[in-house]
């Protein structure tokens, strides 16, 4: 048997009708950039996430990028965020001119410590209200959370944290749309701009890059659709440097026919984490650590079902050989990376980043997986364990 990472076939032949006829719809129109699918998608994914304003987007990275510029973010100013996550969330302070501050992960969720942003914290000091960091003169303006695989990193406490030091908030919730904190708030419903992406792979994914902002804040709302469009209000009148961060009709066309089908693919990757954990905490495997279960009344969405796995590397070519699809996410933390040398960090800097590299392993967890795959997948593992 073969049982890949992730499958988007099925998805596509179960709405094949509506999607296919969507497409045409714009073909036929031949409006194909911020028309009316923009528009309707903006509204959509602007309620789905419990935000007033949906601003439709090229990408998540670009998404990223216009919520740093919109907070005025650049040359001098340093931005918190975590070592492990995929590159655009540093990569996209960098650009800005700002300085990615990394702190490290709380090992259960491989979410951004909170104790690790007071700690770094602890070496800044307020001056004229600003926060500046000791070591380097950098002003401290924002923290960009990362929702990683899913589930949402500790807002409460990242939230009052940002209050009593007048930071605005990033959430990368590129993979993590819909999902809930135990409060039951929505990603992207509680700091200052939510970011998601519709990367193929994403649990909302479109035909090709895409991505949206979502905010409570009018004013950002605004400052956002300017920006996405080089600044520009009225036509040929720039107020502003921004950019082309422009949504195709087509894509948001096609996100306008599978948003209605989220609620339920989330749900089909519930039952496929759930199916896993038990298999797992019954076989009581040593050396293999399921992801701890979401706290009680929180909604993980599970874009990623990582284990951790001493011997990570190992398992990983027993399941190649089986042919189940695995990924790492991510082999390399971005204190490491070869760009950001200039940040000066040591491999040890950010211990439970390194490690999560050296153990994490996705398995296949797509909603269309059927239980005879996912046994397959627990068989395989387990017989790499001799269990
Ligand atoms: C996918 C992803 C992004 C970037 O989104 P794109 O749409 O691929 O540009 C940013 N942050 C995280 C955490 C992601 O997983």
């Amino acid at each position: 048997m073969k049982v890949p990472l992730l499958d988007l076939k099925p998805q596509y032949q179960a709405l094949k009708a509506e999607l296919d006829a969507a497409v045409l719809r714009v073909s036929e129109s031949q409006w194909f950039i911020l028309g009316p699918e923009v528009k309707a998608l903006e509204a959509a994914v602007a309620k789905y996430s419990g935000c007033r304003f949906g601003i439709g987007l090229s990408s998540g990275t670009d998404a990223l990028l216009i919520a740093l510029m919109a907070l005025d973010i650049g040359a001098g100013d340093e931005v918190i965020t975590s070592p492990y996550t995929f590159f655009a969330t540093a990569g996209t302070i960098a650009r800005t001119g700002a300085r990615p501050v990394f702190v490290d992960i709380e090992p259960g969720t491989f979410n951004i410590s909170p104790d690790a942003i007071e700690r770094f914290i602890s070496g800044c000091e307020q001056r004229d209200g600003k926060l500046i960091n000791r070591a380097t003169g950098g002003r401290v303006r924002a923290i960009m959370p990362v929702h990683l695989y899913g589930q949402m990193a500790d807002m409460t406490r990242i939230m009052a944290i940002a209050q009593r030091y007048d930071l605005r908030v990033i959430e990368d919730a590129a993979q993590a749309i819909g999902s809930e904190d135990a409060q039951g708030r929505r990603a992207c419903s509680i700091g200052d701009i939510g970011c998601l992406s519709f990367f193929p792979t994403k649990n909302l994914g479109a035909f090709g890059d895409a991505g949206a902002c979502v905010t409570n804040d009018a004013e950002l709302a605004a400052k956002l659709f300017k920006l996405r469009v080089h600044g520009m209000e009225p036509k040929y009148y720039h107020q502003l440097i921004g950019g082309n961060f422009r949504l195709d009709e087509i894509q948001a066309a096609v996100l306008n026919v599978k948003l209605p089908h989220l609620d339920s693919w989330s749900e089909a990757r519930q039952r496929n984490a759930a199916f896993y954990d038990a298999v797992f905490a019954k076989a009581g495997i040593r050396g293999l650590v399921p992801p701890p279960p979401a706290p009680k009344g929180a909604r993980h969405i599970y874009n990623q079902y990582c284990v951790r796995v001493p011997r990570r590397d190992e398992l990983r070519a027993h399941l190649g050989t089986a042919g189940v699809g695995v990924e790492i996410y991510y082999p390399l933390p971005l204190h490491m990376q070869q760009c950001f040398e200039y940040l000066g960090h040591r491999p040890e800097d950010f211990p439970e980043s390194l490690r999560a590299s050296q153990e994490s392993l996705a398995l296949p967890i797509y909603p269309e997986l059927e239980e005879s795959q996912l046994q397959y997948v627990v068989d395989s593992v387990r017989t790499f364990f001799g269990r």
